[in-house]
């Protein structure tokens, strides 16, 4: 079976078995990329035309008890000015969101204890309440059912949770001991039991990742079928573990987005800052290949260069509204356009 042959089954039926997973991925060429984008573009802009939902992700807290060996704020990291914004910080930046035209915020940390379930809800409640037309995503790891239970009764909508990779022993080179990949898949569990909209996904090309790898990856997203998928190069980090290791193929992320919207239609599927920090285009090409999310950073500038989870992210200098004129021209040189909606999953 050639590789065309493989995806139109995979839009076909929705899903490969390992061996065609594990031959698209090592053995992919520019002509397979072509097609595969060619359809998932036409696939996306039949579900969402030419239009694309914007997030404002708001990185509250680099504080992480976790140890990550890819990331830049994991805790062994010394060299990280830690900090902390407060719920009139949060405020402000929805404030500033809302005057913007974002209509979903995105709260992103690092597993800092100080932000107990109470202040948590205490904070998407206040959010909910001020901008009630807003969708409110939660990024903050793993925690109990009950902790995710209480947090979508306060109002949040959705979920972020990479899965990281869905084969054990890569994930046990990824991450010290006292992280199982058993714990992270029992909170995606947990999350869509909950009822939030909920998203897996992986870096493409993290330190070990073969193409058997990446086909359990897809095999798991099939199956899971979430709501949302983060997916984006991994880049290295100086001050971590992997400082010497290669940064992920763009063009196999780029791939790789094009056949999840393939199998997953009406996936939240968001070109990454990450993407676009490895080619200055990587945003633009990733909504090429069927991406219909953005997520500007509407963190104040005063901590942007704090939460460098790799070298040189992208947009670190440029205030809310600079980052995201910067992607609105992007897309608008190819035909698409930024809008104000929750954009939730239909
Ligand atoms: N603590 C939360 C969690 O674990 O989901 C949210 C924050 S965590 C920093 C967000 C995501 O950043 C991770 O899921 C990981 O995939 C991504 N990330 C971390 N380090 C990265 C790197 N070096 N390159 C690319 N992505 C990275």
């Amino acid at each position: 079976m050639n590789r065309f042959d493989i995806i139109d089954e995979l839009n076909a039926n929705k899903t490969l078995d390992m061996q065609k997973w594990q031959k698209l991925i090592s053995e992919h060429t520019d002509e397979d990329y072509m097609y595969s984008s060619q359809l998932a573009r036409k696939i996306a802009k039949e579900k969402f035309s030419n239009k694309l939902y914007l997030r404002g992700i708001v990185e509250f807290t680099n504080i992480c008890r976790n140890d990550c060996l890819y990331c830049g704020i994991r805790r062994s990291n010394s060299s990280v000015a830690r900090y902390r914004l407060d719920k009139s910080d949060i405020l402000e930046c929805c404030k500033l969101g809302y005057e913007l035209g974002y209509r979903t915020f995105v709260f992103q940390g690092g597993e800092d204890a100080y932000f107990t379930d109470d202040i948590l809800c205490d904070i998407i409640k206040n959010v909910k309440n001020k901008f009630p037309d807003c969708a409110i995503t939660m990024s903050v790891g793993e925690r109990s059912y009950e902790s995710y239970k209480k947090m979508y009764d306060a109002g949040a909508d959705r979920y972020l949770l990479r899965h990281e990779t869905a084969d054990c022993a890569h994930y046990s080179k990824l991450h010290p001991e006292n992280m199982q990949l058993k714990n992270r898949m029992q909170c995606l569990e947990n999350l869509k039991e909950i009822g939030y909209q909920t998203g897996c996904g992986m870096m493409i090309g993290s330190p070990y990742q073969t193409s058997a790898e990446l086909a359990c990856d897809m095999q798991f997203i099939s199956e899971f079928k979430p709501h949302m998928i983060g997916m984006g190069p991994f880049i290295p980090h100086k001050d971590t573990p992997f400082k010497d290791k290669k940064s992920g193929s763009v063009s196999l992320t780029l791939f790789l987005l094009s056949l999840c919207r393939i199998m997953l239609p009406n996936v939240l599927l968001p070109a990454t800052t990450a993407l676009g920090t490895v080619d200055e285009e990587g945003q633009k090409k990733g909504v090429l290949s069927g991406c219909n999310v953005v997520m500007p950073n509407l963190s104040p500038l005063s901590v942007r260069k704090k939460y460098m989870l790799y070298d040189n992210k992208v947009g670190s200098d440029l205030d809310a509204l600079q980052s995201l004129d910067r992607l609105k021209r992007q897309v608008e040189e190819i035909g698409y356009e930024i809008i104000c909606d929750r954009g939730d999953y239909k």
